[in-house]
């Protein structure tokens, strides 16, 4: 996508580590205020986490009313993103419906349901199966019922990363691209440059937007960050005619992230399933994914394989005579509480950590730029930072 050979700046107002769609999503937000920003991505843009994404940005999931609102503040301003980069970028509300097959898993659809609207998503419906199957027709006849929410989105991640780096670039951004962080240079309290695989650059802010990679930024500033990879595995098939509109999700699903993820109280398991389905313009299927915990390996397996396709034919049968064309895995960026980290660090505070999205940094992408900018300006809202401040883990476990 990018040269290698891209000249690096002697100096930079913010130097971000990382060209994921949390990196560039907040160098354009930066450079169009003004800011002269450069990324540094030891790969290509967007070969991290975010080219494993599943295309979701999903409200109904959230189990929280801190991560519903940023969700749902976030997919406001991509519809401005958007807008602003005259649809050069796949964004639709298709919608996304959660179906059950089990009496089980539709009273866990219906307790969901009412937590979403206590927690104020307004629009989400109850569906009996046959209301269902006129959302989704794909859908097969074991399917006892659902949940419709019509404002959830699908993003594809790639373009997405592509139209922000491009617009970034056209208001003076730098993407130094295949050229690693290897330090930060410290004096007292303040960063003064960083040092690359390319050379030095002066700059008194960094920017940590390096996803699963984030621990080993801040450790170069003697930060510890607690950011875990949490393994997907996902499958590609191949093109069909148009045969849906939105996202599937399994009802499995809210049990796998609520697990995985921190959210139900439990201890994380070792592996976990839970399916979304959606058909990407160009007619293929995306069949996301699994948890698990594997370290940094990034290996499809056939356990994986098999677990996605047997949860995938009990809810859309249609499909069995479908051709995968691919199987790949990416490293979901988790924090021990389930929530990012967007927030400076104490005692270093040129140091801005914008990390940690797990399953949503798609979704969360464009708040996070924002917040990014406030704190830079000084007109971040003071309430919603502190939520995601890097002070609520232990200080022996998260400071400078
Ligand atoms: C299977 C799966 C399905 C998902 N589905 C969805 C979905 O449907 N919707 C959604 O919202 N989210 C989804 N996600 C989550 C989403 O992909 C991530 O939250 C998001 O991509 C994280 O983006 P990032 O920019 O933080 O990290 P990354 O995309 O990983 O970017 C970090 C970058 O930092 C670079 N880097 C690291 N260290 C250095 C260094 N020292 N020097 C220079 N560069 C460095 C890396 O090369 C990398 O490119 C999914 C994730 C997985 C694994």
């Amino acid at each position: 996508m990018n040269s290698p050979l891209d000249a690096l700046p002697n100096a930079a107002d913010v130097a971000i580590i990382g060209g994921g769609v949390i990196g560039s999503v907040s160098a354009y937000v930066l450079a169009k205020a003004g800011l002269k920003v450069l990324v540094i991505e030891r790969q290509d843009i967007g070969s991290g986490t975010t080219s494993a994404a599943a295309a979701a940005a999903l409200l109904q999931t959230k189990t929280s009313i801190k991560k519903l609102a940023l969700a749902n503040q976030s997919l406001k301003l991509m519809d401005n993103l958007h807008e602003q980069l005259e649809g050069r970028f796949e964004f639709a509300h298709t919608g996304s419906l959660l179906a059950a097959c089990t009496d089980d898993e539709m009273q866990l659809i219906r307790d969901m349901n009412a937590n979403l609207t206590d927690m104020g998503l307004e629009d989400v419906q109850l569906l009996d199966g046959w209301q269902a199957r006129q959302v989704m027709p794909i859908l097969g006849e074991n399917v006892l019922g659902g949940s419709y929410s019509p404002k959830d989105a699908q993003i594809n991640p790639l373009d997405l990363v592509a139209a922000c780096t491009q617009a970034a670039k056209a208001h003076g951004a730098i993407f130094s691209t295949f050229t690693e962080l290897q330090g930060i240079e410290i004096l007292g309290d303040k960063i003064v440059a960083v040092q690359t695989s390319a050379g030095r650059v002066l700059t008194e802010t960094v920017i940590n937007a390096a996803g699963v990679w984030a621990p080993r930024v801040a450790e170069m500033a003697g930060i510890t960050v607690p950011v875990f990879p949490l393994k997907g595995e996902l499958l590609v098939t191949e093109r069909m005619p148009p045969q849906m509109r939105g996202t599937l999700i399994a009802a499995k699903y809210l049990l796998s992230k609520a697990r995985a993820e921190g959210e139900s109280g439990s201890e994380t398991p070792k592996r976990s399933v839970g399916i979304t389905l959606v058909q990407v313009a160009h007619g293929n299927f995306i069949v996301g994914s699994t948890r698990e915990l594997a370290g940094y390996d990034r290996r499809s397996t056939y356990e994986g394989i098999h677990d996605l396709v047997h949860q995938l034919l009990d809810l859309t049968p249609k499909l069995a005579n479908i051709h995968l064309l691919r199987a790949y895995a990416g490293l979901r960026p988790l924090t021990p509480d389930g929530s990012p980290i967007i927030s400076r660090t104490p005692g270093l505070p040129g140091m801005i950590h914008a990390v940690g999205f797990g399953g949503d940094g798609l979704a969360m992408s464009a708040i996070t730029a924002e917040m990014v900018l406030g704190m830079l300006t000084d007109s971040a809202d003071k309430a919603l930072l502190a939520e995601f401040a890097l002070e609520r883990f232990t200080t022996s476990e998260a400071t400078h």
